[in-house]
Formats: C-alpha cells, sequence, structure tokens
C-alpha cells in the first residue's frame, strides 16, 4: 500500500505540514548529503505561484538542518536554455534568502547517463542529484498544458541542466511522447520524499499562468506515482489517462490505483478546476484529439499584443527555431512548431499561449 498525506496549510504554518510530512515518511539524514529540489522554471516572484514557494523551502530547510545531515545543496535547473539564469530565478523568487546558504548552481556540473536511444543516447544529469544519498523533491500543485499537471514526476524533469530539456522536447516530436520522455528522466533519480507546495496553485494554463487558486494543502509522499494520482483526482482528471502515469506504473514506480493508496487526510475533488485547454480527459480519453494532437495540426502558439513587449525570448528559446518576430510580436512556422509548449513557459509576460 502506498501513502499520501494531505495536510491543510498555509504559508505561516507549513513547517507543522512539513514536520507532519518527515513523521509520516521517516528519512535517516544523519550524516547523509542532502539535496532539496524545487519546482523554479524560470525568473518569477514568489506571488506569481509559478515557483515553489520561498516558505515551504525555507520549513524544509530549518527541518533537514535539526537533522544534523552532512550537508545541504538546495539547487534547481530552471529554464530552457540558459546557464546562466540560474542564481536569478532563485533570487528574484526568494529561493536563494530561504536556502539560508544552502542554494547552488546545480547546472555547473553533470553525470552523463545511458538513456533511451529512442530520444536520446545518453543524457546529463546534474552531479549535485546524482550524488545525493537523499533527493527531498518539492514540486508545485500546478497544471501542465502538455503533461496536464506538473507534480512529483514532471518536477524531476529539472534534474537535465541546460538545453537538453528542449532536445527532449524536439526528440519526443509530439505530447503522447513527451510524457514517456518525463517518466524516464524521473526514473534516472527517483527522489525519496515529495512535499508539495498546494497552499496556492495554479489551474488553467500552466505552469507559467495567472489563474492562481487558494488550495490550502501540503500534499506529500515518498512515492510519486501514488502522489501525482491523487494530485490529478484533485483536479478532476483520472489518473489512469494520464500517459506519464501509466508509463512510470509500467517501469514499475508505483501506482496510480487509488485502491492501493493509503490518503492520510482528505481526498477531494476541487471544485470547477480548470484542467488546461484540452487537458485531461477530454484530451486522453478522445482519440480523435488524441490523433490530431499527435498530427501536430491544432495547437500553435499565439502572442498576446496586448502582453508582449517583443523581448525575444521566446524566439530565441524555441528548440526547433519555429518562431520568428513579426512587426509586433513572434510569429510561429506551422510546419517547424512541434508544440512543445517551451515558449509559453519561458515568456516573463504570459503573453504566449497555445491556441
Ligand atoms: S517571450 Fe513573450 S514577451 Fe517576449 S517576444 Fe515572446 S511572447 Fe513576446
Ligand atoms: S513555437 Fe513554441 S510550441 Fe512551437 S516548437 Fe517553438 S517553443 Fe515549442
Amino acid at each position: 500500500m502506498f501513502k499520501v498525506m494531505i495536510e491543510p496549510a498555509n504559508y505561516e504554518n507549513i513547517h507543522l505540514a512539513v514536520e507532519k510530512a518527515f513523521e509520516i515518511f521517516p528519512q535517516s539524514l544523519s550524516g547523509k548529503k542532502v539535496l532539496l529540489k524545487p519546482n523554479v522554471l524560470r525568473s518569477s516572484e514568489a506571488k506569481e505561484a509559478i515557483a515553489t514557494n520561498p516558505a515551504m523551502v525555507r520549513a524544509v530547510v530549518n527541518k533537514v538542518e535539526s537533522m544534523e545531515p552532512a550537508s545541504i545543496v538546495v539547487g534547481d535547473n530552471p529554464g530552457l536554455f540558459s546557464y546562466g539564469a540560474n542564481e536569478e530565478s532563485f533570487e528574484k523568487t526568494g529561493l536563494t534568502e530561504a536556502a539560508k546558504g544552502y542554494y547552488r548552481n546545480i547546472g555547473n556540473d553533470s553525470i552523463k547517463l545511458d538513456f533511451n536511444p529512442d530520444f536520446m543516447p545518453s543524457v546529463s544529469v546534474s552531479r549535485a542529484v546524482m550524488e545525493a544519498d537523499i533527493v527531498i523533491s518539492l514540486p508545485k500543485f500546478k497544471t501542465h498544458g502538455l503533461t496536464v499537471m506538473t507534480g512529483a514526476i514532471k518536477n524531476s524533469y529539472g534534474i537535465l541542466p541546460g538545453a537538453q530539456k528542449a532536445a527532449l522536447h524536439r526528440a519526443a516530436g509530439n505530447p503522447h511522447r513527451f510524457h514517456e520522455v518525463v517518466t524516464q528522466v524521473f526514473s534516472l533519480r527517483p527522489p525519496d520524499l515529495f512535499i508539495v507546495d498546494g497552499v496556492i496553485g495554479m489551474e488553467g494554463n500552466g505552469p507559467a499562468g495567472t489563474d492562481l487558486r487558494n488550495i490550502g494543502l501540503v500534499i506529500a509522499s515518498d512515492n510519486a506515482v501514488a502522489l501525482d494520482a491523487v494530485i490529478a483526482t484533485m483536479m478532476g482528471c483520472d489518473p489512469a489517462k494520464l500517459r506519464f502515469l501509466q508509463k512510470a506504473q509500467e517501469l514499475g514506480l508505483g501506482s496510480y490505483d487509488l485502491e492501493k493508496i493509503e490518503v492520510i487526510g482528505q481526498l477531494k475533488r476541487i471544485e470547477n478546476f480548470k484542467l488546461p485547454p484540452l487537458g485531461g480527459e477530454a484530451l486522453f480519453n478522445n482519440e480523435n484529439i488524441q490523433n490530431i494532437m499527435r498530427s501536430r495540426t491544432m495547437l500553435r502558439p499565439q502572442a498576446d499584443p496586448d502582453l508582449c513587449t517583443g523581448c525575444g525570448t521566446c524566439v530565441e528559446q524555441c528548440p526547433v527555431s519555429a518562431l520568428s518576430m513579426g512587426d509586433q510580436v513572434p510569429e510561429v512556422d506551422q510546419e517547424k512548431c512541434i508544440t512543445c509548449f517551451c515558449c509559453q513557459e519561458i515568456c516573463p509576460e504570459q503573453a504566449m499561449s497555445l491556441k
């Protein structure tokens, strides 16, 4: 039986929920190298709820410190290409301060590992992740246009530094295969404990949208598949329909079957929770829609001219060079676009959405 904790919390008392997570999922940290992996995504402010909140990171750092580990590292690999964005992203979100001196740019050093040759023969993973004795993942409760939700499994995509994330998007080529990539990256080093910041979550056009939702919960587990199944259920999405969870179960990483999950707390569907466009059951139940997605003829990015500042970041970061700067806003080459959602994720003005 897998266990998932659902505990009411706000950012003032979040340390109580963190304490409870460590009671339910005890970790032996004394003398160990511990890595904390928040979800940072890109440079943003804490109030945008794009990244794991500093209050959560501070609470976990305090708890881990008290357990006398040999070392603590707080790190992530935000962005799709840029190595330089790491410090800036942590600083702006307030995570450098929350990390209490333990922040490191984990994108500076990596270890090469064999990967699935269908996508790439090898990938490089941050050395700090692979050499940690204990990895604690701190995901954010958010939707994601490509994977429907970003929780425990998707948070591990950030163990890849630099441009590999974009290269794997390109190698996957379509949303269905990208789900498999995400799970296979996760399987390179499954974290030991997951504590999700579900205090202020995101619905609708995530993972960098503007529809924030006061959920008021911390969700934790030592199994990512069970945890993501619970989050999907809360969002109103059948976990069995999510390809990345199917793949994770096939790989023996856990179970999304709620019958096999003991929930400590109250599991309730969040009323009227907005899934991403074409997300959830609509996307995964309907073969016609799946075919359309696979043939990549439907969703294309569109910049909102009222929000776009013409900064060109999306043009620079598109992994297949499908964007070019038009008169006012970026324009997409329909033939080249692989609907990877990278431009939507990376846009600092939240001007880009896939329609
Ligand atoms: S990143 Fe956003 S603001 Fe910058 S050019 Fe692209 S759509 Fe416009
Ligand atoms: S235009 Fe946007 S969605 Fe299309 S391939 Fe480029 S980054 Fe991905």
